[in-house]
């Protein structure tokens, strides 16, 4: 079968790889809508420790179940299902804890084995979720990212942190995910900082009651709707030194900053700051079943999308597609690939 192989920073070809088999308590899935999703974009150029090539990515999909292993449901032969690609030990002393997105065996789908930008991918059966009749897969691909964003909403408000201005920076996928998650969370003004005007519209599109082209702007705004106070949550959904450094000075005293894009991995902070303002800095990772299941639910129910879905392109368009997501922010927040064409 075909399948897109990433051999280093920048080196990805459609090939012939090993077709997989579905083993007991798995099922075969043939993908018909793959996202490509932001950390696969810095995956490819090599700045992500957990990924070894050669690898077929590929988290963020859905498709028809074409085979199930031993002791698998025969009803989900045929189904069009979203896979969670995130599986756990469910054992161990966090996954007991309910911290099954830390669980030091998880094992993810398209990093640990074989993803979806092929034209069959394996999956644990207890992770693939039958959509609703008139759902199509590119919606089901949809929850791995928005339970991203689900995981980091929720983190925000956790332990009853009271939230009634969030900011989201960056309207990427993720931004984007954590801004719908916060405002379907009930977050009643949730602003979100974007410097690319196609994807600031996208925000209010979704539910952002602002959308600022800069960290200063939404300064400015916050610092009217709170009188001088600022934000009571910020989530980082880009990473980068300075949306770090933004996502602090636009928090209020007390405040709490959700970091979950990792674009940069060192950066200089101010922690004077943090200190005098009693800040909370939270880390998000990943998702737990229960977020997933939230994100699909959300989806389906037509609650949460990216408006507009783009068209799924065939695998041979993958390579050029991953180059020319290098080179920046286009309207077009999500490329679906899948080989079902091919
Ligand atoms: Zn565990």
């Amino acid at each position: 079968m075909k399948g897109i192989v990433w051999h280093g920073p920048e080196e990805m070809s459609v090939e012939e790889v090993p077709e997989p088999e579905a083993g007991p308590g798995t099922v075969i899935v043939r993908p018909t809508a793959t996202g490509i999703c932001g950390s696969e974009i810095e995956g490819y150029l090599g700045k992500m420790g957990n990924r070894t090539p050669p690898l077929v990515m590929g988290h963020e999909f859905a498709g028809t179940v074409t085979e199930v292993g031993d002791g698998v449901d025969e009803g989900l032969l045929g189904r069009t299902v979203a896979v969670n690609p995130l599986s756990s030990d469910g054992t161990c002393r966090l996954c007991r804890a309910g911290l099954t997105n830390l669980c030091p065996n998880r094992r993810l789908v398209g990093i640990h084995s074989p993803g979806g930008f092929a034209e069959f991918t394996l999956a644990p059966a207890a992770n693939v979720y039958p959509l609703p009749e008139g759902v199509e897969a590119r919606t089901g691909a949809l929850a791995e990212p928005l339970a991203n964003g689900v995981h980091a909403a929720r983190l925000g408000t956790a332990g009853g942190h009271p939230v009634e201005h969030a900011v989201v920076i960056g309207a990427g996928t993720i931004g984007l995910m954590c801004l719908q998650a916060a405002v379907l969370d009930g977050i009643p003004e949730v602003h979100a900082v974007e410097p690319h005007e196609g994807r600031r519209n996208q925000a209010l599109a979704l539910g952002a009651k602002g959308a600022h082209a800069s960290g200063e702007e939404a300064q400015e705004a916050l610092e009217a709707a709170t009188g001088g106070l600022g934000a009571d949550l910020v989530i980082d959904a880009v990473g980068a030194e300075a949306t770090r450094r933004a996502a602090l000075s636009l928090l209020r005293p007390g405040g709490r900053a959700v970091f979950i894009g990792l674009h940069d991995d060192d950066s200089t902070l101010g922690f004077h700051g943090v200190v005098r303002g009693q800040i909370d800095i939270q880390g998000s990772y990943a998702y737990t079943a229960a977020d997933f299941e939230q994100a699909l639910s959300w989806l389906v129910d037509g609650e949460a999308g990216i408006g507009e879905l783009p068209p799924v392109l065939p695998l041979e368009d993958g390579p050029g597609a991953f180059a020319d997501l290098v080179r920046g922010p286009s309207a077009q927040i999500k490329v679906f690939l899948s080989g079902t064409g091919s």
